[in-house]
């Protein structure tokens, strides 16, 4: 059952009910598809304006036809797996940045774009987490390896890059957190915190030590040349679990979260599923598995009394 959730004087409730909850998917799934198709579009406009013919090679991916890319100057190749994951990383902070200046950035298309910031501000420390993976320049999403690649940049240094990447990754729900607080009246005045058990600590603790177990492990295969296994999305599941179970579901804050942001955002990402199967697959299929755990993390962080941090208290009206 909905509950609904404290809500300060003089602020509009945000609305819940099943019907709140489908409208706010079908946002998520439109906001996330949008950001996808415009990162796409960045790296065929700028591979053309480069000399590059690129073109969309899937649904989710824009480049050159496999086995091609040897025709063409590395510089523009680099440049055109650069352009992407920055205009995605940049976006996500300008949305930030908007909604700490102006209360009302947005207007109405708010959530549809809050939802860009929550997309690329981890988006960060995943592209990190790719440096260490196979180039390929037909698009298949791991844009940093063809820039490392370009400067030659050695297999170490893309290692430690790629641990720090997901260091980053885990933290980025602080600023997560900041976008979401400033955009939703419940999450903003929610009493934050009641703690979780003892023996929930240590098994969140755990947790996120096999989290970073598991990156380190995909670094370390990289140095060796082996490949990363499963334990890249080893490294997202440990960290959504350490989050989930840290978390202290019943406190006011977790449940706006919930209800506002995390169950759309599970909706939305699901949806979008069975447009993962289109052609030879793309990331439809998988972009749920690193979305979904800065949004755990950023309940996480809103029971803990975070908001004295920088990059929380900013974004407070
Ligand atoms: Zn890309």
């Amino acid at each position: 059952m909905q509950q609904q959730v404290v809500v300060a004087q003089g602020q509009a409730p945000f609305p819940n009910g099943p019907g709140v909850i489908v409208a706010r998917s079908a946002i998520v799934a439109l906001s996330i598809a949008s950001v996808i198709n415009l990162h796409e579009l960045t790296h065929l406009v700028v591979g053309r304006l480069a000399g590059i013919p690129a073109l969309f090679t899937g649904l989710t991916s824009a480049g050159v036809a496999e086995g091609t890319a040897a025709l063409y100057p590395q510089s523009s190749l680099a440049l055109m797996n650069a352009s992407a994951p920055l205009l995605t990383v940049v976006a996500g902070f300008a949305i930030y940045r908007a909604l700490a200046c102006w209360p009302e950035a947005f207007g109405r298309a708010r959530y549809f774009f809050t939802w860009w910031a929550i997309f690329g501000i981890p988006y960060l420390g995943l592209q990190m987490m790719l440096v260490v993976t196979k180039v390929d320049y037909s698009g298949n999403g791991s844009d940093s390896a063809a820039v490392a690649a370009y400067f030659h940049v050695p297999m170490s240094v893309r290692a430690v890059l790629c641990v720090a990447g997901f260091l980053w990754y885990m933290v980025s729900a602080v600023w997560v957190f900041g976008v979401i607080r400033a955009t939703d009246a419940n999450v903003r005045t929610a009493p934050a915190a009641t703690d979780v058990s003892l023996p929930r600590r240590v098994l969140g603790g755990v947790l996120v030590l096999a989290a970073i177990a598991c990156v380190v492990t995909v670094a370390r295969r990289s140095i060796l040349g082996t490949s990363p296994g499963p334990y890249m999305g080893g490294a997202f599941l440990g960290w959504a679990l350490a989050a989930a179970v840290l978390t202290p579901w019943c406190s006011p804050v977790a449940r706006a979260v919930w209800t506002h942001w995390l169950l759309p955002g599970v909706i939305g990402m699901l949806a979008l599923v069975p447009l993962g199967f289109i052609g030879a697959g793309n990331d439809y299929a998988s972009i749920w598995l690193p979305m979904i755990p800065p949004l755990v993390a950023t309940a996480m962080f809103a029971t803990r009394n975070v908001t004295w941090l920088p990059a929380v208290a900013r974004m407070a009206r």
